[in-house]
């Protein structure tokens, strides 16, 4: 006689990056399996254990996950959850369950490859068929490439490729799974966020919502940070909490500048499938030979914005205080660290990496490596930043900076710590010294 607790043969829904219930394409493909359908998700603690307690992430997912736990339950089903490692959360899950068949949205971070392929490996060696769907993004992997199959490294053609492809292949909408395809079962137990080490934080995460009025004005407003002129979305594109091809749909309608920066996500994320090394190495490898300063003081001073210059010190506060910078002073920020102060970009990209809520491992090093100068269709290395021309063009009356850098003006903020044209010689000499040798 079988010792599982739950005997009857189920599906299991394993949500990742793709939190939500409504057109979660691995759900649907999941209600297709001919068995009922159980959602999980693992906290997985090789994720979990090194984070802050204080860290706002974990809290927005507990919070959404503790949403879709309550429409799972008027549905009669329930939210499967664990606390652990993901493999040893698997081998409870296959001793409490009778399961034929595991579905998941791809993942395409390295360490989410590596995972999945283990996972497979197990699920497989117990008769248990592992199946992948496409999610995240609108095109993945291959979908999008030049004629000879390779694929690109520059945005512009793919981008063009890209919306070609929409408009021959767009997104076909599939029906949600109803109540009768989901595994009945009384409520599982749900972790509260201090069982998992965590407490509240006081970061605000912003709501899920695009309204078409942002949209009309997003090409004019977008570069002001002192405006209210992106989405602020990314957090819920980070983790599937709001649909691509639906946010997609509707941005095509009104703005095709929003559109193409839905692209740029993909395009990052074709980037990160198909250079994986690029998270850690430069992607042209010349870059690599730059001598980094990696002054320990000056980055302390760029990390908590004290740096004398204040569109990036203003930035970098935002980032501390709200886990959110504008993108245009994301690409100051980022421009200042790597070429006036000649320290590393991983420096920045794993600051970052802590402390934004959308971090996203295949935008953020798309990012840092366009800064740098080292990554496919990045700024060119001698094009510096002017972080006062920046200010002026983006901040002109200094709204942004004076809400982020209140003593900006008085004799308590910090003098430049570096001269720009002083730093932007430097940089141009360093650069042409590495890309030469
Ligand atoms: C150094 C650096 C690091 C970055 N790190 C991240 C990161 O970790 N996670 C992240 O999601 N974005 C990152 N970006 C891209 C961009 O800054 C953010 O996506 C954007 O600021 C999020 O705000 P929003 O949702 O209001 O954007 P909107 O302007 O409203 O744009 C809509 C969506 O398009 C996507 N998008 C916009 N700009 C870009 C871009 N340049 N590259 C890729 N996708 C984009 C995002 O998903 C965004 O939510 C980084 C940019 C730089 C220069």
């Amino acid at each position: 006689m079988s010792r599982k607790k739950h005997t009857a043969p189920v599906t299991i829904c394993w949500l990742r990056r793709d939190l939500r219930l409504s057109d979660n394409r691995a759900l649907q493909m999941a209600a297709r399996s001919g068995h009922p359908v159980l959602c999980l998700f693992i906290f997985d603690r090789d994720i979990l254990d090194p984070l802050p307690s204080d860290d706002a992430r974990v809290g927005f997912l507990h919070r959404e996950l503790d949403a879709i736990r309550a429409e799972l339950e008027q549905l009669g089903s329930a939210l499967l959850v664990k606390h652990d490692t993901v493999a040893s959360a698997w081998a409870a899950i296959c001793d409490e369950f009778a399961v034929k068949q595991v579905v998941v949205s791809r993942d395409y971070e390295p360490y989410a490859r590596e995972r999945d392929e283990k996972i497979y490996d197990y699920l497989k060696d117990r008769g248990i068929e592992f199946k992948g769907t496409k999610d995240h993004v609108i095109f993945e992997k291959n979908e999008v490439v030049k004629a000879d199959g390779t694929p690109y490294t520059v945005f512009t053609p793919y981008s063009r490729k890209w919306k070609e492809h929409y408009r021959l292949h767009p997104p076909a909408d599939v029906p949600d799974p109803g109540p009768g395809d989901f595994y009945p079962c009384a409520p599982l137990p749900f972790p509260t966020l201090s069982a998992l080490g965590f407490k509240p934080s006081p970061i605000a995460i912003p709501p899920k919502v695009l309204n078409t009025a942002l949209l009309n004005t997003y090409a004019t407003r977008r570069d002001l940070p002192a405006v209210a002129g992106t989405s602020r979305l990314s957090v819920h594109l980070r983790f599937g909490t709001v649909s691509i091809r639906k946010l997609y749909a509707q941005a095509v309608r009104h703005s095709d500048k929003y559109a193409d920066e839905l692209i740029w996500r993909e395009f990052y994320q074709m980037i990160l499938y198909h250079f994986p090394h690029t998270t850690h190495a430069s992607f042209k490898p010349a870059y690599d030979r730059i001598r980094w300063l990696n002054d320990e003081k000056q980055f302390a001073a760029w990390c908590a914005g004290t740096t004398g210059y204040p569109l990036v010190d203003a930035g970098m506060r935002e980032l501390n205080t709200t886990g959110f910078m504008h993108n245009r002073v994301r690409m100051v920020v980022a421009s200042f660290l790597c070429k006036h102060l000649l320290i590393d970009w991983r420096w920045g990209e794993r600051y970052f990496a802590a402390k934004l809520l959308d971090f996203d491992l295949a935008s953020n090093a798309g990012g840092w490596q366009w800064a740098a100068g080292s990554g496919c269709d990045a700024a060119p290395y001698f094009r510096i930043f002017n972080p006062t021309a920046q200010q002026e063009r983006f901040d002109p009356d200094f709204a942004y900076i004076k809400k982020w850098v209140p003593e900006f003006g008085t004799p308590a903020y910090p003098k430049p710590i570096v001269r720009h044209e002083d730093a932007r010689n430097r940089c141009i000499a360093v650069y042409r010294q590495a890309l030469t040798e």
